[in-house]
């Protein structure tokens, strides 16, 4: 049945365009593909494929394969040679690892799809898919993703549901065209400070995780849509808790002392500070109490303001209060009276 479909797509000429395969249990590729050059797409999914003949590699004009639902242990090293290729779905297969040459020539790919595949690891070559915009990678068995992946600038989708993730690189923050991040159901304790920075960010899904709280500058993404559910996110429920005596050291003094003068613009202390590098270093770590603004280090109050989202944004149903990370400088500053700020009860 293959080989007639294939002598029906000849019959078209050399000029054939478009030749789909699709569900005919396929153990091996039929021959003659490799001889229509001007093929732009082909569909092979639904198959019962291992691999793909060496002569594949010569369809330098395919834009468009799908792979699908196949029986693939590695994605097939002669993709590299398909250098014309925008779309390659490699979904439902067996796929445990992918070789790090293979992207060399896939420089001009727009979407991959991985989806329900067994990739325990993604090589940091992803890098170079450069003109990548949507990545789907649901359903596999991530462990981490390689810092290198977030420097892909075009990428505006990146689905990594259903994975192992426990942590996602703080590089997050470099994709910036980046629209949907799907990281629902999977182990992450907590989101990365960079993913505020993603400013095109309009749909996140981080349901089904260990998230207790977002972090500090969450209100700065501009989300139309946030699903959270199913995470043991901080509840609103005061308890009255005792206030230990603060000691802080003498670093951490000085590092105030000097916030504070650098706030003075004739301080002599701008010079003095430009002058030493290491004095630069520590002081670049800064953070800013939220109730006096004033510079800290190493020492703070961990706590927790709740901000109501639901008129800005589609969240989940059940969730009412968006639990964020807000840091103060001191007893002081918490016992202030008047502000939304809440310590967090260690249980
Ligand atoms: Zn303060």
């Amino acid at each position: 049945m293959a080989e007639r479909l294939l002598l029906r797509a000849r019959r078209g000429g050399r000029g054939t365009r478009s030749v789909s395969l699709r569900g005919r249990r396929l153990q091996r590729v039929p021959r003659g593909l490799a001889s229509l050059p001007g093929l732009r797409a082909l569909s092979l999914r639904d198959n019962e494929l291992r691999c793909l003949p060496v002569e594949l590699g010569g369809l330098s004009r395919l834009t468009e394969l799908n792979l699908g639902n196949n029986i693939f242990e590695e994605v097939p090293e002669q993709l590299k040679y398909l250098s014309s290729l925008e779309k390659l779905h490699l979904f439902g297969n067996k796929i445990t690892t992918i070789s790090p040459t293979i992207f060399d020539g896939l420089e001009k790919l727009i979407f991959l799809n991985l989806n329900n595949n067994k990739l325990k690891y993604l090589p940091p070559e992803i890098h170079r898919l450069e003109n990548l915009e949507n990545m789907n990678l649901n359903n596999n068995e991530l462990e981490s993703i390689p810092k290198e992946l977030c420097s892909l600038q075009k990428l505006s989708e990146l689905h990594l549901s259903h994975n192992c993730l426990i942590t996602i690189p703080e590089e997050i923050g470099y994709m910036t065209n980046l629209r949907m991040l799907c990281l629902s159901r999977n182990q992450i304790g907590v989101l990365p400070d960079g993913l505020c920075k993603l400013r095109k960010l309009r749909i996140l899904d981080v349901a089904g995780n260990k998230i207790q709280i977002f972090p500090i500058a969450m209100e700065d993404l501009m989300l139309m849509e946030l699903y959270c559910e199913d995470n043991p996110l901080l509840q609103k429920q005061p308890v009255s808790a005792i206030q230990e005596e603060e000691v802080w050291s003498l670093k951490e003094i000085a590092a105030r002392l000097i916030f504070s003068q650098l706030t003075k613009e004739d301080s002599i202390l701008h010079t003095a500070v430009k002058q030493n590098l290491e004095a630069c270093n520590i002081l670049s770590k800064k953070q800013e109490c939220a109730q006096c603004g004033q510079g800290f280090l190493n020492i703070w109050l961990e706590c927790v303001r709740f901000v109501n989202v639901r008129q800005k944004m589609k969240i989940s149903r059940n969730v009412h209060l968006l639990p964020v990370r807000t840091l103060l400088c001191s007893y002081k500053c918490f016992n202030h009276p008047g502000h939304g700020f809440f310590g967090i009860a260690v249980p």
